[in-house]
């Protein structure tokens, strides 16, 4: 066996997928970065993390929308490390729109990078986690896996999807050592948050700082967004042996947003 444990983040050049990321590599975790980016930006990422954590760190380009290419990334990690013991599924992409005009592109994207992917990730690794009796398998759906908003047809039927799939493969893993969890974060300040206010401010007829205001953290009680560690702190108490009997959850990190 190797002697350490070896995870996998999709879309972790940025946002919540880079803080689970670096979070798990802090918690000694050899690690393979993947997403899109400027590639000067992501090196600089991967050689920071791994001098920082003191583990090994790679990069794999592989695109989310292309099953090949995943069976491929989770292929070479194991390749890299021995084992893939923990996956996070967390690449995704928004589009705000009403549904009169959502472009069926679109639609297509978001329901195979944040949903259709993860079954192709899982997949992929679930038999080497079920053969050697240990895995964690950590989704990251949303505060919209567990209520709606207008104009995000896609996006929210994507992320009930996830918790489908979270809770299937929850059972399916149950006896053998692999757990599988959703993560439900509210609005965390990123480039994907960033990216849909302009759009929402038009599907509104609002200013963008009333969409901060009055859409954004008026969702959340605690009128604050939630912290990429938060969220990469509860990633790794969940890849962690003390998170064995907690599986098939959808867990909020979301300031009481579902809770209202
Ligand atoms: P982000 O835009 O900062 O990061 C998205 C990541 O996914 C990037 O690394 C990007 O390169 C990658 N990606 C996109 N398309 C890809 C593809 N085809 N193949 C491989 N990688 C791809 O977004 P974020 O806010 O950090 O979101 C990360 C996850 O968290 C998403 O699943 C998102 O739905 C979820 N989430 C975000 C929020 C939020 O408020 N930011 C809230 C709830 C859930």
């Amino acid at each position: 066996m190797p002697d350490r444990q070896s995870a996998i983040v999709t879309g972790s050049t940025s946002g919540i997928g880079l803080g689970i990321a670096e979070a798990l590599a802090h918690s000694g975790m050899n690690l393979t970065l993947n997403g899109f980016g400027d590639s000067d930006d992501i090196e600089a990422n991967r050689t920071r993390i791994a001098s920082e954590a003191g583990v090994d760190v790679r990069y794999d380009g592989a695109d989310m929308t292309k099953p090949d290419e995943i069976r491929r990334l989770v292929d070479d990690a194991t390749t890299a490390f021995g084992t893939v013991d923990v996956l996070v599924n967390n690449a995704g992409i928004q589009h705000v729109s009403p549904i009169e005009e959502f472009p069926e592109a679109k639609w297509d994207a978001i329901l195979a990078i944040n949903l259709s992917s993860s079954f192709h990730t899982i997949k992929a690794a679930f038999p080497a986690m079920k053969a050697r009796k240990f895995g964690r398998i950590i989704n990251l759906a949303s505060a919209h896996g567990l209520v709606a908003s207008p104009y995000k047809s896609a996006y929210v039927a994507a992320k009930h999807g996830v918790l489908g799939l979270t809770k299937t493969i929850a059972l399916e893993g149950a006896e053998h050592g692999v757990t599988c969890n959703a993560i439900c974060p509210g609005y965390v300040k990123t480039p994907l948050v960033e990216a849909q206010i302009p759009d929402t401010a038009k599907a509104r007829g609002m200013t963008e700082e009333e969409v901060v205001q009055n859409v954004l953290l008026a969702a959340q009680p605690t009128k604050q967004f939630v912290t990429v560690e938060q969220v990469g702190a509860l990633a790794v108490f969940l890849a962690s042996d003390k998170a064995a009997s907690i599986t098939g959850t959808a867990i909020p990190v979301d300031g009481g947003w579902v809770a209202q």
